[in-house]
């Protein structure tokens, strides 16, 4: 299937281009971007040319941030395209009720895409946990913004998530692997003074069988990033390390070789998968910890962020 990308940056080069050019599914069609192009391939900067002039490229997979994506989203459905969305799948979650509806409407395939879900050892921690009371699940999400996204003004401005962009990878995660929903109770997030998003937060969540759940986001740690969700049950402990990518239970790893390069790849069979059986997928729930979090959360004054 002939695919276009929209907004080349830092997530389409290092992740989508790879997947896409590795994938038997896929032909990257055409690029739409206002600097971006891929070496090779045709480059549009205008979505509404794209979509009046190719009407054979019937896929289009967005990576732009998520304050603009609504817009492009929303021109894709209506002219008849299938979409695909980088994470998180909005800036608010009544704009993405919004493009379901107008998906089912227009009969075409929407994907709201969790890359941390397809982690190599997520199955494994899901399976784990299915039979299993909880007692107590920690997450620790620990991050250098300045690594990260470097220079990216846009996750310091309202919408753009500020350390719940990589927080929300861990509520995705922890959404798929506890086999109960859990919500929000208390959160303190830390706005640096002169930004309009935290830069640190602590939440915790209401379990269902009073398990002790809190997560611990920070975007100023230096070094190596910790990804970490540790989970203490009546049977035993795991470790969930490396963004999903290393599953360690009752101290013993199973994998020589943890990683994270299948998450893109599988991202695009499983869009594949959506198209040709004629599916949406919107699980919006990692989305919803957030807005919770920003609605019942302390606001507290950090010094100055600077690049
Ligand atoms: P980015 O490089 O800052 O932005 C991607 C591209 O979007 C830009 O190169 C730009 O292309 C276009 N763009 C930016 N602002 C725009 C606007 N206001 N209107 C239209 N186009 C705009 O961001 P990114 O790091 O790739 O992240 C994009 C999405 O992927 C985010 O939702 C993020 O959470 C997710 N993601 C990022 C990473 C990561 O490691 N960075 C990892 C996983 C997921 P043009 O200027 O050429 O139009």
């Amino acid at each position: 299937m002939q695919i276009a990308l929209v907004g080349i940056g830092k997530i389409a080069v290092d992740q989508h281009v790879p997947a896409l050019n590795d994938s038997p599914d896929w032909d990257l069609a055409a690029t739409v971007s206002r600097h971006g192009t891929v070496e090779g391939v045709p480059a549009y900067q205008d979505v509404d040319q794209i979509l009046e002039e190719r009407p054979d490229i019937r896929v289009v997979s967005l990576c732009l941030p998520p304050v603009p994506r609504f817009d492009y989203a929303r021109k894709a459905i209506l002219a008849g395209r299938h979409v695909m969305l980088e994470k998180p799948p909005g800036a608010t979650l009544s704009e993405c009720h919004a493009l379901e509806a107008l998906a089912r409407e227009n009969r075409v395939s929407l994907y709201a895409t969790w890359h941390s879900r397809q982690a190599d050892k997520v199955p494994a921690a899901k399976a784990w946990l299915a039979d299993k009371t909880l007692k107590r699940l920690h997450i620790n999400w620990r991050e250098d913004v300045r690594k990260w996204h470097p220079g990216q003004d846009w996750v310091f401005e309202a919408g753009g998530l500020g350390v719940f962009d990589p927080g929300i990878n861990a509520l995705s995660i922890l959404t798929e692997i506890l086999p109960v929903p859990v919500h929000l109770t208390n959160a303190e997030l830390h706005f640096p003074a002169n930004r309009e998003t935290p830069i640190a937060a602590s939440c915790t969540f209401h379990h269902p069988d009073g398990a002790d759940l809190r997560m611990d986001l920070d975007w100023l740690e230096p070094g190596d990033a910790t990804w970490t969700i540790e989970a203490e049950t009546e049977g035993g402990t795991m470790v969930l390390e490396n963004g999903g990518g290393k599953l360690t239970i009752d101290g013993a790893s199973d994998d020589a070789q943890p990683g994270l390069a299948g998450e893109y790849p599988r991202l695009y069979a499983q869009m594949a998968e959506l198209v040709q059986r004629g599916g949406t997928d919107m699980d919006l729930s990692p989305l919803r910890h957030v807005a919770d979090a920003f609605l019942m959360g302390k606001r507290i004054t950090a010094p100055d962020f600077d690049w």
